[in-house]
Order: structure tokens, then sequence, then C-alpha cells
């Protein structure tokens, strides 16, 4: 339901925090944030409002630089901390909004090469996707355009690694995602909503349907649907944060 993603310079929980507290008001029934410590994936979620989410990180802190959270409104899977975003593997975490159509398949064909699934969600499918081609040697970026293109439906996504600090990728197929630049410092951000941003930036890129996007600190490269690099314009958010 709701996305953000942070590649900064600085404690990213307590942001992502914020940017989800930010999207409430569009609903949800759980939430959840993932980070990279010391290169790994680690996550926190929870069922229902903010505040036990917060509590969970209260309880056990999440550090890192790099991050994304999310807000769920289940469409597949029941409404519980297992089936809350961010899902990861070992190697690549995903926070997703919409769904994924084919899921039954590419699960069946996943459980096929051994990879064990946690959940009742179509999202799961996306990291074990992506994981796949991980094992077969394709770096992060490659592994996900292979990823992107055997996933049907309306969605928007943000993917971090497993020891890569300086990388977030975005995908929007459908539903919306913007791009947001961190003023002068090199951060980075996404997010299905300018809303979210408004308190870390105003300088946003709204990507166009079929765009996915490679994020590092003070870069940005958007692909359209057919691999082409493309340009689209940074544009001066109104809302205010
Ligand atoms: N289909 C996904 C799920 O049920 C994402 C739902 C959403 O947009 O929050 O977990």
């Amino acid at each position: 339901c709701g996305i953000i993603g942070i590649i900064g310079k600085n404690e990213v929980a307590p942001l992502l925090i914020e940017g989800l507290r930010r999207l409430e008001y569009r609903g949800y029934d759980s939430a959840g944030v993932a980070t990279l410590v010391n290169g790994r994936i680690d996550r926190r979620r929870a069922e229902g409002k903010l505040v036990n989410l917060d509590r969970r990180v209260q309880e056990q802190p999440l550090s890192g630089t790099i991050g994304i959270g999310h807000t769920r409104w289940a469409t597949h899977g029941g409404p519980t901390e297992t089936n809350a975003h961010p899902h990861a593997t070992r190697k690549v975490a995903v926070v997703h909004n919409g769904i994924i159509e084919n899921y039954q398949d590419l699960k069946a064909e996943l459980e096929g090469h051994d990879h064990l699934f946690e959940t009742e969600t179509d999202t799961e499918v996306i990291v074990h996707l992506v994981t796949y081609y991980l094992d077969r040697g394709l770096g992060p970026v490659e592994a996900t355009a292979e990823a992107l293109k055997r996933l049907e439906g309306a969605f928007s996504l943000a993917l971090i690694f497993a020891g890569e600090h300086d990388l977030m990728i975005g995908a929007r197929r459908g539903t919306p995602l913007a791009v947001g630049y961190g003023n002068g410092n090199g951060e980075m951000y996404l997010a299905s909503d300018a809303f979210a941003l408004a308190p870390l930036t105003n300088r946003l890129t709204y990507l166009e349907d079929g765009d996915w996007v490679v994020l590092n600190q003070g870069n940005v490269v958007v692909r359209n649907a057919t691999g082409e690099q493309v340009e689209r314009p940074i544009k001066l958010s109104a809302v205010s944060g």
C-alpha cells in the first residue's frame, strides 16, 4: 500500500518510520522496515498500527544507512507479521504495492529449484526470483531486470541487496512511484507518494509506467520498459512537510 526507501548518510530506521507515518492515511494492516547492518539484511515487522512497529524497533533497534519500509494492505495472505513486508531472502529484500498476478506459477517453478517459501503472499516470489538470478551469477541490476521481465500484474517495488550499501532499485508498473533527491547531501529516496518524502525533499521525479530505476548516492538511472535509458524531469512538489 505505501512504500518508502532511503539511501542515506545517517541512521535511516527513524526516517523510514516517519515516512510510513505520513502514509498512514492511505490505510494499512501491518508495517515493516528493512536495512543493511554490516552488509546483511535485517528487518522489523509488526501487525497492526505503526506504534507496534515502533515498539518493536525500540526493543530491538535497527541500525543502517540504507533501508526500505512498507505499510501493507493485504491482498494475498492474511495480515500477519510473517506476511508483512519487507520480504527477504539472504540476498535481497523488497517492499511491494499491488499484485503479482502470476505468482502461483512462479512460486511452483521456484519451489522446483529448491526455494523454500515462508509466507502466503504474492510478494515473496519477487525476492526468490531475483535470488534465483543472483545465484546464477548475475549482478543485482541484471538479476532484477530478468525478474521484472517475468512479473505480471500492476505493482510498484523497492529493493535492496545484501552487501550493497549504495544501491536501491525501484520499479513502477501500474501503481505510482517517485524518486526523491536529497538536498545537496547525496541522499536518494523512493516513495509511492510525495507526501511521504515532504520532510526530506521537494525535488521529485515521477516514474512513468514501465520505468525502473537504479539509485546510488547522488545518482539516478531510469530505464523504460524496453530497457532504454530515459530522462525524466525533476519537478518541485507542492506538498509541504
Ligand atoms: N499484494 C501484496 C500483499 O498482499 C501487497 C499489498 C499492498 O499493496 O500493500 O502483501
